[in-house]
């Protein structure tokens, strides 16, 4: 039985990012089934005819190249006390430190109808390549469930295919996870002008096969093989589609340790801050990981490769270390992400508003500029939200929208959450200015934001010295 020093199960961004940093200290393999691994962020811009699909396909040579080997299988039991996994094809292999990165699956909800022909999670290059083959072949209406980032751009690409396209959320906002209401309205408006009708604040009753006529809660939708013709909401209203998929979440993908004694909650394998689960030498990183937040300390949803690679990056550290006692712990979850609705570039971080407010006396201040100066031909509005903790004054949570891209400022705001900056200390941040670039060298977002949060957090303090 060949035996590695390290064994990663996974193929994904967590896996690759333990390769490019141990391939060639270690003697290490990665296990993964898949043809290739894949860069799942651009699948949406594939769908719409803006990349051909192969750009998605990550080469081998990141994994092989960095020194690690590559075994293509499926990993199928796991025997944790005699360190050894063995494979679909019935091979069998040994680790002196085991890795699981088997990340996260889309959540395919049980409801009627949902093995019809037609109906699909959106994660994977067959789930790509199935999607890309039913509009090619012509489909004139299609369902998006989920209003989420996912959601949100694969309802575009599909718009933008000259299908009638329709997005359904049981939330009453789009991108729910990612900013509030008062930021997404706008991204909202720019999907309808794209041609994606909206249905928020609807729930899905279930899906309807091709001939299906009666009420799906009350009849079975047809044999699975029968193609999907329309969903069917609560409210009682259908929606016509031959193509719907659901974009409603991920779960971890440990269903193989089920049983084992790898200690695991709903969301995810519990580890240290290390990386570290219960049982020795075994590890685990990236979607399959239950984590906590680096604000609140508790545990929260982080299913994003902006996670999953800063944590194999500590378990790089740490395995390389170990021995040094020079552990790094990973600080938790922010949630820095974005999107672009339309025209609009939108992105969120740490708490939304209502999660701050349950937890903090939280302020909130919101700043509005132009991404240029005003007089330059380029410029275009963007809009900051900030909240912060009135007793502390410590950043907790922001959100922008913009006609240009937003990451750069989700990061700066994040950086402020992740190192305790205070909303006093923003008002001395030290900005740069340049007609293209920004706004007038008079006003920054982020300052003029923390000013609003200063005079709420101000006046809060008068008042309470009268009180
Ligand atoms: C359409 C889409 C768009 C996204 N956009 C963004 C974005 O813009 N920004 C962002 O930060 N994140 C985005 N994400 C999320 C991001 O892709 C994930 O967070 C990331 O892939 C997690 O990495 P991972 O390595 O933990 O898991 P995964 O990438 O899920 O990889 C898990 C690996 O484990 C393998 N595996 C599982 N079980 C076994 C087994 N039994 N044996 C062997 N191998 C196994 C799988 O085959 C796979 O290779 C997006 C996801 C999707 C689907």
């Amino acid at each position: 039985m060949k035996s590695f020093d390290v064994l990663v199960i996974g193929g994904g961004p967590a896996a690759i990012t333990l390769a490019k940093n141990l391939g060639k200290e270690m003697n290490m393999a990665l296990i993964r089934p898949e043809d290739h691994s894949m860069i799942y962020c651009a699948m949406p811009y594939a769908i719409e005819g803006l990349l051909e699909t192969d750009k998605t396909l990550k080469s081998d040579k990141i994994v092989t190249d960095a020194g690690a080997e590559l075994i293509r299988n499926t990993v199928t039991a796991v025997d944790f006390k005699n360190k050894r996994l063995r494979c679909a094809c019935g091979k069998e292999f040994g680790w002196e430190r085991l890795v699981i990165a088997t990340g996260a699956e889309p959540i395919l909800p049980p409801i009627p109808g949902h093995k019809l022909t037609g109906v699909t999670v959106f994660k994977s290059q067959k789930d790509m390549e199935r999607i890309a083959g039913i509009v090619e072949s012509g489909v004139q209406d299609a369902v998006v469930v989920g209003a989420g980032a996912i959601g949100v751009e694969l309802a575009q690409a599909l718009a933008a295919k000259d299908i009638n396209t329709h997005l359904v959320d049981m939330v009453d906002a789009v991108l729910p996870n990612l900013a509030d209401a008062d930021m997404t309205a706008a991204a909202a408006d720019e999907l309808e002008t794209a041609g994606v009708r909206l249905h928020l604040g609807r729930k899905v009753a279930g899906l309807v096969a091709a001939g299906g006529s009666e009420n799906v809660a009350t009849r079975a939708a047809g044999p699975d093989s029968s193609a999907v013709s329309a969903v069917e909401l609560e409210s009682g209203e259908r929606i016509p589609a031959q193509l719907v998929v659901f974009a409603v979440g991920m779960k971890p993908n440990v269903e193989l340790f089920e049983g084992s004694g790898l200690e695991m909650v709903r969301d995810g394998i519990v580890v240290d801050g290390a990386m570290q689960t219960n049982i020795e030498e075994v590890y685990a990183v990236g979607d399959c990981v239950s984590y906590y937040s680096g604000i609140t300390g508790e545990r929260t949803g982080g299913k994003l490769a902006t996670n999953a690679v800063p944590m194999a990056r500590v378990l790089a550290d740490t395995l390389r270390d170990r021995d040094r006692g020079r552990d790094r712990e990973y600080g938790g979850f922010y949630n820095g992400s974005a999107t672009k609705a339309g025209e609009l570039f939108v992105g969120g971080t740490g708490l939304k508003e209502a999660e701050a407010r349950e937890r903090y006396d939280a302020v909130v201040s919101f700043a509005e500029f132009t991404t240029a100066f005003p007089i330059m031909p380029t410029a275009k509005k963007v809009k900051l939200k900030l909240i912060a903790d009135r007793q502390s004054g410590r950043i907790l949570g922001g959100q922008v929208v913009s006609g240009e891209p937003v990451t750069d400022k989700i990061d700066q705001i994040t950086m402020a959450i992740q190192f305790g900056i205070t909303a006093r200390q923003l008002l001395g941040f030290s900005y740069s200015s340049q007609p293209w670039q920004s706004f007038y060298p008079a006003h920054n977002l982020l300052v003029k934001a923390a000013e609003g949060l200063v005079a709420k957090m101000n006046a809060g303090e008068r008042v309470s010295a009268r009180g």
